[in-house]
């Protein structure tokens, strides 16, 4: 049975594959970045669109990177294709997309192809990557993905993308009851808000979009945007961001610990799942939210 190393982490050597790095702000990177730092041999998957900014960080030692959209079985099965002969100990799926209506539009307005590609890239995209990650799965592997706690209850501001992450936590689920016989583990991180720039698009699409604010009745982005748009920003995209670091406050604000959680402390967790720390984990959502889940709604 794979024991905890009581050395350190016990990561030094294990191949870790970690999915969905657009630049240095994805919870991806951060993570990939963490393992590396514990003597994991890690790669990156990412999109060809961020190919320019991915680059950037390739120099980072014991990281490499392909290609790997999850809509391009070719490119998935090239990406995994290293982990034939050399198998892999870590999956770390960090994949999302929605169209800005999901955002944006009330649930019974929004569209099906708008749903059913938020549904595809964001949960069932798990089950892609383990379906060409599985031959490849050591015993006691660990699967991670990231989810967020608006699949638990309805947050203004997520829209209809919180059935896609609740798709995706059901997934894990029926993914560690797959993968069990084989002792390999799948769970998901819920982070509390980070800057990303996934979270700075949401963001943007309802700056663009100021009605949808009170349609949707997203208090703590409007009061977020409202203060963002006080600083005088040079351009949206700086409101964007500063919009998104006011609503991060305003959502310390509810937790049990009144602080932001960064994309280090995703990445802690990320470790102690991918560590035999972790052996008898499996089908959870683990919050790392300074208790933002069992405080008062956005
Ligand atoms: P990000 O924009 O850095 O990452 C999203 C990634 O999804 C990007 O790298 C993008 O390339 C990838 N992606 C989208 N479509 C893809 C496709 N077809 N094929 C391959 N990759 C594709 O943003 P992030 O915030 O780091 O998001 C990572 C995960 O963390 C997401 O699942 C997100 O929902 C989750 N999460 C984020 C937060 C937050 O506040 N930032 C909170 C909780 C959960």
């Amino acid at each position: 049975m794979m024991a905890a190393d009581h050395r350190g982490m016990g990561l030094e050597g294990k191949n870790v594959a970690v999915l969905g790095v657009a630049d240095e702000s994805s919870l991806a990177w951060a993570i990939a970045k963490r393992f590396a730092e514990h003597g994991a041999r890690v790669f990156i998957g990412y999109q060809q669109k961020f190919f320019s900014r991915v680059r950037l960080l390739l120099d980072n030692p014991g990281v490499t990177g392909d290609r790997c959209d999850i809509e391009k079985d070719e490119e998935i099965a090239n990406f995994f294709a290293r982990f034939q002969n050399n198998p892999l100990d870590v999956l770390v799926h960090a994949i999302a997309f929605a169209p800005n209506e999901l955002f944006t539009e009330p649930a019974s307005d929004c569209g099906a192809d708008a749903f059913c590609k938020s549904l595809t890239i964001s949960a069932h995209s798990l089950c892609k990557a383990v379906r060409f990650a599985k031959p490849s799965l050591r015993e006691w592997g660990s699967v991670i993905t990231l989810t967020y706690q608006a699949s638990e209850r309805a947050e203004a501001s997520y829209g209809l993308m919180g059935v896609s992450k609740s798709a995706l936590e059901s997934a894990v689920r029926y993914l560690a009851l797959e993968l069990g016989p084989k002792k390999i583990r799948v769970n998901a991180l819920s982070p509390g808000p980070i800057e990303t720039v996934a979270a700075t698009g949401i963001m943007g699409a309802f700056l663009r979009n100021p009605a949808a604010l009170d349609r949707q009745r997203a208090r703590a982005f409007q009061e977020a945007i409202e203060m963002a748009r006080a600083e005088n920003h040079p351009d949206p995209l700086a409101v964007a961001s500063a919009a998104w670091k006011h609503f991060q406050a305003l959502a310390a604000k509810r937790c049990a610990i009144e602080e932001t959680v960064s994309k280090e402390d995703v990445a802690d967790s990320a470790l102690f799942l991918g560590s035999a720390y972790s052996r008898k984990i499996t089908g959870q959502v683990i919050h790392i939210d300074c208790g933002l889940s069992t405080a008062n709604a956005l």
